[in-house]
């Protein structure tokens, strides 16, 4: 009920939400009934949690974001919030994002823009922007996101919140409306890293419904925060700054902040080693020719015919004329500028100049987190270049937008999980800055990398 009325006092001026579930009460009461007749339940049972839109649900529509999917109802739950609802967990409702996933700021949704908590004329990130501001302007206490190229990071950057990118194959994207599936990885937003642990550890682990799931038995997250928490982790840690993104040209208040917070870890015992990713700064050109080219085929399914709206054009009603009025009219500027990017990349004149080339540099990326990690336990960057912008900073220049994500990507292109933490705020705007850290991926039929370093 506090949520509830959280969200009635803010949420106009949030839009954090694009669906607020009229039965989350009675699922809660449902849950105080069994806590009192003595039933075990998990640590969150009867927490509420904020639900992207991109994740489907049987009982709130699911729209991505988009005109397309505008009332849509799911048949089924993702296996996220399937494994959300058995923990006790109570969906709140749904959050607002770019649509399909496609941007930085929450500019591109379809339903109106989400407004940083922080300050109203300022983005909240994308395309998760609606969990994060959710998050941070107390609407609810967790939330689930997805990152292809840093949908969870970067909005917990910009909001003072915490996210977490998983491993590639870690957590379930069935039920996940697909953007780019080499890259999708659906995670917690939250307010400490206790609670992403916790929420982490509901949602993750093997899924027979995503043939990308890994197939390890994982170890508790929430285990590792809590030993996080006693501070002897950071002891003979080795923190590696990747030279390239060390925070040189970026906003001033990111930098200092970044400068600040590997000087308190330093003090606490960690090592801090220059480390050389010298594709990283290739990664955005090979995103941008993946993602599009990925996301055209994932989209090609909304046809008209099988999902959301369709519109009867004007003149003869063919199948195509039916689908192009239908996608015309469902898919707003950005979707159809990624479409139309992915098609020519993959067409079959261009493929090996842009899409093979692409897939050349994201190998070349892997290799510098792999020469990285046998270096240093964990690699530290800023989460994002700069704080929050205002809306309509970038809305107009798509590169712009996409330069923003120079941080975050690498991590998707290479699989390896993310977490964005707030290290403080930049003093020239007061505005939230995050710290990201990167670590090894787990792999099929191999534990979680081991740490080094002693205990
Ligand atoms: N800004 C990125 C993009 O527009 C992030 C996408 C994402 O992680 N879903 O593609």
């Amino acid at each position: 009920q506090a949520h509830l009325d959280r969200i009635a006092a803010v949420d106009g001026d949030v839009h954090a939400f694009l669906h607020v579930s009229d039965h989350a009460l009675e699922v809660a009461a449902d849950i105080d009934r069994r806590r009192a007749d003595g039933e075990q339940l998990h640590e969150l049972a009867g927490v509420p949690l904020a639900v992207k839109d991109v994740l489907v649900t049987t009982d709130m529509p699911s729209t991505s974001g988009s005109r397309i999917l505008e009332g849509y109802m799911s048949p089924y739950d993702a296996t996220v919030v399937a494994r959300s609802r058995a923990a006790g967990l109570v969906p709140l409702g749904k959050t607002n994002m770019d649509e399909f996933a496609m941007g930085s700021s929450t500019e591109f949704s379809a339903y109106g823009p989400t407004r940083n908590p922080w300050d109203l004329d300022r983005i909240p990130g994308g395309s998760g922007g609606g969990s994060a501001a959710a998050v941070a302007a107390f609407e609810a206490p967790l939330a689930l996101g997805s990152d292809t190229g840093g949908s969870i990071r970067q909005p917990a950057h910009v909001t003072g919140t915490v996210g977490v990118k998983p491993t590639y194959g870690g957590v379930s994207r069935y039920g996940a409306i697909a953007l780019a599936s080499s890259l999708d990885q659906v995670g917690p937003v939250t307010r400490t890293v206790l609670d992403a642990g916790l929420l982490h550890d509901v949602i993750g682990g093997y899924d027979a419904n995503d043939s990308t799931s890994l197939s390890d038995a994982w170890p508790s997250f929430a285990a590792a925060a809590r030993e996080g928490a006693t501070g002897q982790v950071l002891k003979g840690l080795k923190v590696g700054v990747v030279r390239e993104l060390d925070g040189t040209g970026f906003q001033s208040g990111v930098a200092a902040s970044f400068r600040a917070a590997l000087a308190a870890m330093e003090a606490q015992g960690a090592e801090i080693v220059e480390i050389s990713a010298p594709h990283f700064e290739y990664g955005v050109a090979a995103y941008y020719l993946i993602l599009p080219a990925e996301a055209s085929s994932n989209l090609a399914k909304f046809d008209s015919v099988r999902f959301g709206l369709r519109v009867t054009p004007q003149g003869t009603p063919t199948v195509e004329n039916v689908m192009a009025a239908t996608r015309d009219a469902g898919f707003g500027p950005e979707v159809k500028r990624r479409i139309i990017l992915g098609t020519y990349a993959l067409s079959a004149g261009y493929y090996d100049a842009y899409y093979g080339s692409a897939q050349k540099v994201r190998t070349l990326i892997q290799q510098d987190f792999d020469a990285a990690f046998a270096q240093v336990d964990v690699i530290a960057t800023p989460s994002s270049p700069t704080t929050a912008f205002r809306l309509g900073e970038k809305i107009d220049d798509p590169l712009q937008m996409y330069l923003n994500d120079i941080t975050t990507i690498p991590a998707n292109l290479a699989g390896v999980p993310g977490i964005s933490i707030p290290s403080g705020l930049a003093e020239e705007d007061g505005l939230p800055v995050g710290i990201q850290f990167l670590a090894p991926r787990a792999r099929r039929r191999s534990s979680v990398p081991r740490r080094r370093g002693p205990r």
